[in-house]
Formats: structure tokens, sequence, C-alpha cells
């Protein structure tokens, strides 16, 4: 895959970029390693000083890096902007709260006197160079909110970003460069994913991070394996979004249409299998499929546009295969199934509902990345959460009910890695991150994220 920035809105290809070779990336890999050795040693308030400068500089480049954005990979130019204040806040949250996150635990007086100790403590250390591959989705949060954490903890990065994202990849390093990070601390690195082995191999580096396709997931996890480097993984999801009688039809219809298009629909959070009550079907599908009839596909430069390109003609290809495949095996479309007419240059897809899915259907099990929703008419809850856990993923799950009883079965029995009632799946610095299953392993942001990649290290006094 070239290292280039094509505007999925019409397929021009604006920039390209040369990878790096085996020198740069050496010098690079030194940068980071030496920048550790100083970093690990700065204190909390140091390391927050240059967290927040960083969040203040991209509040204040939000329009220009929102735009570089939605021309790479196309999302809403307003959603890029929402993403950029998002990060920003999560920067200043690891800012304001490492410290705490990472306070030394002490264990109760008797253990410590039955461990033979006078005192004891757990102590978290930095664990180094940390490598993160990371998808074109959200091209700045996912960086952000691995790189928040690993430079609060005193690790530093090396960032292997998507090769269609590249001028975002480099607007990030520059922007920890004019917050004022030594040389070293957070670098880019423009190469293609058959060069990450080598630089996850190298001794320099202590863990990796990654967040994309299950293929690429298992590829880094192999490698760290075999190298016995910590990893932690972010993968795919299709989430279900369970609709039962006592919801507030209105309400879960339209949230159910911004959960499934958020970001033209390639989100691993997204809800991507309804599975509603036959009580409250038809009200739910009439109204969803109202909702997502009515949104404007178009110029994700436009404010007004809520659903732009996937981000390559790939990715739309994929989407297509699934679809096509259902409705081949007799799926119906409640609405859209193709491509949007007049825009024609860009990688669109019209958002979609499929209902009459089939175990044998490929889109009952693989993800669908892009404005595609299936639709499960169920009889009872427990018939919703077996086809709910009727899936490789196990990343979040979002249930609409007001009965605390069923709210607490649900949160026996889903699994995934979240269950959000009576709204959607949404990221936030204080809420653990992670999945189950095909979606992963590890968790990002709150504290589990920053400890991630730390050394817990047992400190006993005799
Ligand atoms: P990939 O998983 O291929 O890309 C994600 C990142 O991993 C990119 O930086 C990519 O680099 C890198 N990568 C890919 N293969 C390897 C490898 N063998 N070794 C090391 N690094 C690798 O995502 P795609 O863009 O191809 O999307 C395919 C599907 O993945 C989507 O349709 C969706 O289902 C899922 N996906 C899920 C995401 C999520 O948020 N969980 C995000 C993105 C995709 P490069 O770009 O150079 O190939």
């Amino acid at each position: 895959m070239p290292i280039a920035t094509v505007n999925p809105a019409n397929g021009e290809t604006l920039r390209t970029f040369d990878a790096l070779d085996e020198q740069e990336i050496e010098r690079r890999l030194a940068a980071a390693h030496r920048a550790f050795r100083h970093h690990r040693t700065t204190d909390f308030a140091q390391r927050a000083r240059l967290m927040n400068r960083a969040a203040d500089l991209l509040d204040e480049d939000q329009d220009e890096i929102a735009r570089t954005m939605t021309v790479e990979m196309g999302k809403p130019v307003k959603a890029a902007r929402a993403e950029a204040a998002k990060c920003a806040k999560a920067m200043r949250w690891y800012a304001a709260n490492a410290e705490r996150l990472l306070a030394d635990e002490h264990p109760d007086d008797t253990d410590v006197e039955d461990s033979g100790a006078s005192r004891a403590r757990v102590h978290y250390r930095p664990l180094g160079v940390i490598l993160a591959v990371m998808p074109w989705n959200f091209p700045l949060w996912q960086v952000m909110r691995f790189a928040a954490p690993a430079l609060m903890a005193g690790n530093t990065g090396l960032l292997k970003h998507a090769s269609n994202v590249p001028q975002t990849a480099l607007y990030i390093e520059d922007l920890f460069s004019r917050a004022g990070y030594p040389e070293g601390c957070f670098q880019t690195l423009l190469i293609g994913s058959g060069a990450v082995e080598a630089v996850l191999r190298d001794p320099r580096v202590a863990a990796a991070t990654l967040t994309g396709s299950e293929p690429a997931g298992r590829a880094v996890a192999s490698v760290a394996g075999d190298e016995v480097k910590k990893t932690v993984l972010e993968l795919g999801g299709s989430d279900p979004y369970v609709v039962l009688p006592s919801a507030d039809i209105e309400k879960a219809a339209a949230t159910a249409v911004t959960a499934r298009v958020q970001n033209n629909g390639q989100s691993c959070i997204a809800a991507k299998r309804f599975i509603v009550h036959t009580d409250v079907y038809d009200a739910f599908a009439e109204r969803f499929t109202a909702g997502m009839r009515a949104l404007t596909v178009g110029d994700p430069l436009e404010e007004s546009t809520d659903v732009g390109p996937l981000s390559s003609e790939q990715g739309r290809a994929d989407l297509e295969e699934l679809v096509g495949d259902a409705l081949g095996q007799g799926a119906t479309a409640l609405c859209g199934g193709g491509r949007p007419e007049g825009l024609d240059r860009g990688w669109f897809h019209e958002p979609t509902v499929l209902t009459g899915i089939t175990p044998g259907m490929r889109i009952h099990r693989e993800e669908t990345f892009g404005p595609v929703a299936t639709l499960y008419r169920v009889a009872d809850l427990d018939e919703a959460l077996e086809v709910a856990n009727d899936t490789p993923f196990g990343l979040s799950s979002n249930v609409w009910t007001r009965d605390q009883g069923e709210m607490d079965r649900c949160v026996r029995d889903l699994d995934a890695g979240g269950v959000f009632f009576n709204g959607m799946t949404a990221s936030h610095p204080a809420l653990p991150f992670g999945g189950v299953k095909r979606s992963g392993y590890g968790r990002e942001l709150a504290g589990h994220g920053i400890r991630e990649f730390c050394n817990a290290t047992t400190v006993w006094y005799g």
C-alpha cells in the first residue's frame, strides 16, 4: 500500500511520501531510546506541563487538522473537529490524573508483616519505547488515547500510522515537538506494514499496541509473542444493539442511526447488529429506516453532510461484497443497498438497513465497516442474548430497557468489554475501553490504560 493522501471523496491523489529507509528507522529508534532514558526521570508536573501545552496547540490547530483528516479519510468535517476536541480533553485528563492513577499501592499492614517486610509497596515505572500501530478511522483519537497515557507514564512512542493518513501522522509528531517534548519522545515512522516486524523485534522496543483488523493484530501479536513483548490489541467489533419492549422507541431509533453511521459507519464500536423484541420491532424498524433514509450523503467537507465516503476503494468493495452476499441469499434491503446516485467519483455507499439475515450469510458473522445495519427480530431476552453473543467479536454492546432485572441479566450474560444502557457506546478518558474474544485484549483509557505499559514493581523493605 503506498504511503499517500488520496481524497476518498473524489479519488484524487494529493500527496505521496517515500517510506523511511533503514538508516532513518535506525536513527529514530536510537532517538526514541535515548529520549526514554531522560523522559523516565521527569516528574509528573513536568510531563503534565508538556501534555497541557500540546493540548492547547491542538485546540488552536483544530480547524486545520480537522480538514486534513477529512481529506485523508473522508469523515464529515464537523466530526473531525469533534475528534480533535476530544483528543485535547483526553490529553488534559491524563495530565491531571496520571500521578493519581500511578500512585504507589500499599498492601494491608498484616500482609506486609506476613511477607516478612517492615514495609512494602507497588511502584509503577514506565516500560520503555512503545510501538503504536494505528488505523485511519479515528486518525487522531486512536493515536492520542495511546500517546497521552504512554507519555504521562514516562514512556516514549513510535507511531506506525495507517498508510492512507500520512499527513495526520506527521502532524502528531510535529504537535508534540512544538509543545516542547525533547527529540525522540514521540516520532512518526512513515513505513509500510512490512517494515513493522523488524522495528518490533528491535531490543530497544519494549511493547506494542495495535488498533485495526484481526489479521493485522494477529501478525503483530505473533511477532511480539515470539519476542516476549507485551501487546494491547483493539481489533474489530460487531456490536449488538438490543431493543426491548420497555425502551423509549423514538429515542432508541434516533440514537441507532447515529450509532450506526458515525464516522461513515467505520467505527469499531459502532452498533452494527440491531436486535429487536418482536413487540416493538415494527415501530423501531419503521423509525430507524426512516432515519437512515433521511441522512445527507455527500462531500465530507460540507457542514451539512452526515455520511461521507468510505476511506478507500477497497473498503467499499469489501462492504459491497458483504451486502451482495446477503441480498443474494435472500436478505431484504429496507433502504439503500448500493451506491448513491450522483456521487460517482468518490467511494460512497448508501445508508442501508438489511433484514432477513440468516446464520449462513457472511454479514451475520463479519464486521460491516460502513453505513450498513442488519436488523433481527427476536421473541424474548433469551433469544436477544443468544443472537447478540453469536459473533466472534466482543467489543461493546448497547441495550435499551427500563427494567433493572433485564439490565442485570445483560451485564452478566453479554460477552463484551462494555454494556451501554439507553445510549450508544462512546469512549471517555475515565472509562476503560477494550474487548474480549476476537475484539482483542488489554484496555485503553482510564487507569487500566495507563498501567498497561508500566512495570508494576514490587518494592520490599526488610
Ligand atoms: P488494517 O488492520 O490493515 O490496518 C490497521 C493498521 O495496521 C495500519 O497501520 C496498517 O498499516 C497496519 N497493518 C496492517 N497489516 C499489518 C501487518 N501484517 N503487520 C503490521 N502492521 C499491519 O486495517 P484496514 O485499513 O485494512 O481495514 C480492514 C478492516 O479492518 C476494516 O474493514 C475493519 O473491519 C477493520 N478495522 C478495524 C478498526 C478498528 O477501529 N478496530 C480500524 C481499522 C480497520 P498499513 O495501512 O500500512 O497497511
